[in-house]
């Protein structure tokens, strides 16, 4: 049996859309799954929209997924002889011929075409030239481009998600493969380099499916088998429309920047259009490749949810050791304008991580922990502060009171659970009461890790100094 192998094929003209970082990762986890090779190549034959810097960010983006290729990464554009080569061996083999149609002509029926509400197709004009013809128009150095000679005959595949897919040669016209300049169209420059990778199973979007039957002709064309194809469905918004950026951030770095660790991200991104059975949502790697199976992609589209993309990355901060999340913390705090210094960040990720759906909401508790002047009372701490009314200050007064009398060696959670829980008692409060206050001369809010633990992280005085300007 040949080994899988696979390949992920971004155009590097814009940054790495969800739907090509789902690609990719498909096409990884298949690999994974059956032992074969992921190969990256780059596909940079749109000179004028292809970029480096694109290219680095779709690297960046596959790197920080953790979705390695084996393979790679190659560039199209150096593979352009073989191109030509395989262009010109197909018009040997008569497979193809050479067009000397101009632009102008082409235009012209296209215009014709749309006119009389039919869409153009090249009605093969030049594919009857006379020999002499052609070669009178050769020796007068008339340009020309290549075109396929499309088989009148059906064109079908047994598709790994669609089932069978099958589309009629005579529909589609005699494609251009190689331009006037000697470059390649799209469907040969694929087609030349699947084969020269020996790539077994195409897993690629279904906005692809109509250049596959003009691929599987050039396959047949050049002698060589079709690989396996998978075409992957849509992501659409919550709308029901195809996801864009009206619909919020599409791209992968987007997310990064937004505080989702990759894993939480790579678990996602799976789940879109792929189900492992079962109502399984959180899957550790190996699982993820033990039950991954192109049968398992969804034949319908998915829908991008992001409340359950920031559920997931709560589930996946909650497990994450503070130690471990603190570089990312710390960079999210220099970006909000904190400079924490050598403090000590982990109690305080500690405390608000299972509160947390991103890194950035964690970086945003903890700098309020930090600098009393970031808190900001939310709708929900002036409500409280309205119900309370009088009771507000005068609660705030007694635990400053119960408060002022603990040590700062005696400032632990257990310490100040049970001086909190005593003063409510004493002057029969319920603890609520005395509890919410402190959370919101805290924080601004009535959200929180429990408040004994609130204060241990604040830490003594300046717990006392936000109740004192709290209670002004
Ligand atoms: N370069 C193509 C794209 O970015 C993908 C080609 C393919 O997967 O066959 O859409």
């Amino acid at each position: 049996m040949t080994s899988v192998r696979v390949r992920f094929a971004p155009s590097p003209t814009g940054y790495l859309h969800v739907g090509g970082a789902r690609t990719a990762l498909f096409n990884w986890l298949y690999a994974k799954r059956t032992g074969g090779t992921f190969v990256l190549r780059i596909e940079d034959t749109d000179k004028e929209r292809s970029t480096e810097a694109h290219t680095q960010v779709i690297l960046d983006g596959l790197a920080w997924l953790g979705v390695t290729h084996d393979e790679g990464p190659y560039f199209q554009g150096q593979f352009y002889g073989r191109h030509r080569a395989d262009a010109e061996g197909l018009l040997r083999a008569d497979r193809a011929y050479r067009c000397f149609c101009t632009r102008e002509e082409l235009d012209q029926a296209r215009t014709h075409a749309e006119k009389g509400n039919s869409s153009f197709r090249y009605d093969g004009r030049c594919g009857r030239l006379s020999r002499a013809d052609v070669d009178a128009r050769l020796a007068a150095g008339t340009p020309f481009s290549i075109r396929v000679r499309m088989p009148d005959e059906e064109i079908a595949w047994e598709d790994a998600v669609h089932d069978r897919i099958s589309f009629q040669g005579r529909d589609l016209d005699d494609f251009i493969i190689l331009r006037s300049d000697g470059t390649p169209i799209y469907n040969l420059a694929v087609v030349s380099d699947d084969i020269e990778m020996r790539i077994t199973h195409v897993i690629r979007g279904d906005d692809h499916i109509s250049n596959t039957p003009k691929q599987i002709a050039l396959y047949r064309a050049l002698g060589r088998t079709p690989p396996v194809f998978a075409h992957v469905p849509m992501i659409l918004g919550s709308d029901g429309k195809k996801l864009s950026k009206r619909h919020g951030a599409t791209a992968v770095g987007d997310y990064q920047d937004q505080g989702i660790l990759p894993l939480a991200m790579r678990n996602f991104l799976a789940l879109l259009g792929w189900s492992p059975g079962g109502d399984r949502e959180i899957l550790p790697e190996e699982e993820m490749i033990a039950l991954f199976s192109l049968e398992g992609i969804q034949k319908k589209a998915a829908v991008f949810d992001l409340a359950k993309l920031e559920w997931m990355n709560g589930q996946y901060l909650s497990a994450r050791p503070a130690a471990e999340l603190e570089p990312a913390v710390r960079r999210h705090l220099g970006a909000l304008g904190v400079d924490p210094g050598s403090r000590d960040l982990r109690p305080l990720i500690d405390a608000v991580k299972t509160r947390s759906r991103t890194l950035l909401d964690i970086a945003n508790q903890v700098a309020v922990r930090l600098d009393r002047t970031r808190i900001t009372r939310d709708p929900k701490g002036d409500q409280l502060v309205t119900k309370l009314g009088a009771a507000f200050t005068a609660n705030l007064a007694l635990v400053s009171a119960a408060l002022t009398a603990l040590p700062e060696a005696q400032w632990t959670p257990a310490a100040l659970e049970a001086a909190l829980k005593e003063l409510a008692e004493r002057e029969g409060k319920k603890l609520g009461d005395v509890m919410q206050p402190v959370r919101v001369a805290l924080t601004g809010g009535t959200v929180s890790e429990p408040v004994n633990e609130l204060l241990a992280v604040v830490g003594r005085e300046d717990s006392l100094a936000r109740i004192a300007a709290a209670r002004s």
